[in-house]
């Protein structure tokens, strides 16, 4: 354990995160911090490892070397309690995974009523809460099965924020939707980010990582190659590396 980091506004700080699978060096001395009430957007091409970026943040991948400091406390530290940080840490994935044999208001309800962080009836009221603030009131008792894929997400974006997480990670979170369900989407991540919510989102959405987003990091070649407002990022790229992503996707 280490609070040499316990600054109340800095809820993440990684420092020289390094991640390699087998002999693939897939990120090498990543240094970065997130203060309360930041929304980064995180870019860069396909398999530079975004992905395991966010998912070293909760632990769901192990760093190979260096030190994640959430709220000042080492999570590297094998005696972190796991299940207590992900209690704090909410992650929305590409492909939703919603529980399929419960109803969207048991998806939400579930993890706080079985970490025994409310009881059924604060549970239920929080889903209700959440489901109308995403806008699916009147999904509350039905079936995954049942919704869109904008609505499927919506309601994945409801259940991490039962948990009141600290901090929310989205991997793409639009990326499996038909064009159509897209805004509805972004448009409840916006209104998360608008709220204070602090956030990074790995996303190919230029125009919303422009919108939303206060930072913005590039990923290639292991590290963080540029991290700028997104507007500067975006209109002044430095790299050759940034230059040529940035033409092939906006
Ligand atoms: P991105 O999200 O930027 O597309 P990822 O973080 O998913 O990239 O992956 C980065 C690299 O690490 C890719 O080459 C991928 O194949 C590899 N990788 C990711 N997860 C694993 C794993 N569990 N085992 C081996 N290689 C992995
Ligand atoms: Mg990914």
């Amino acid at each position: 354990m280490s609070d040499n980091n316990s600054n109340d506004n800095i809820i993440l700080k990684v420092e020289g995160l390094k991640k390699v699978f087998g002999d693939h060096v897939v990120l090498e001395n990543i240094n970065t911090t997130v203060k309360k009430g930041e929304v980064i957007a995180i870019i860069g091409p396909s398999g530079c490892g975004k992905s395991t970026f966010l998912r070293s943040l909760n632990l769901l991948e192990k760093p190979t070397e260096g030190h994640i400091y959430f709220h000042g406390t080492d999570i590297t530290d094998k005696n972190v309690n796991i299940n207590k940080l992900r209690e704090k840490i909410g992650m929305v994935f590409q492909h939703f995974n919603l529980f399929p044999n419960m109803t969207v208001k048991k998806n939400i309800m579930l993890a706080p009523v079985q970490l025994k962080l409310m009881n059924e009836e604060e549970a239920n009221k929080k889903a209700l809460e959440l489901l109308e603030r995403v806008g699916l009131s009147d999904k509350a008792d039905t079936y995954p099965n049942m919704l869109s894929g904008g609505q499927k997400q919506r309601v994945a974006i409801a259940r991490a924020m039962a948990m009141n997480p600290d901090v929310m990670l989205f991997d793409e979170p639009t990326s499996a939707l038909d064009p159509e369900m897209v805004g509805e989407v972004l448009g409840i991540i916006k209104e998360l980010a608008e709220s204070g919510m602090t956030m990074l989102i790995v996303t190919h959405e230029m125009g919303f990582a422009k919108e939303v987003a206060n930072r913005c990091m590039f990923f290639a070649d292991t590290k963080i190659m540029e991290e700028n407002t997104p507007k500067e990022l975006f209109e002044n790229p430095q790299t050759p590396r940034l230059q040529d992503f940035l033409s092939k996707v906006l």
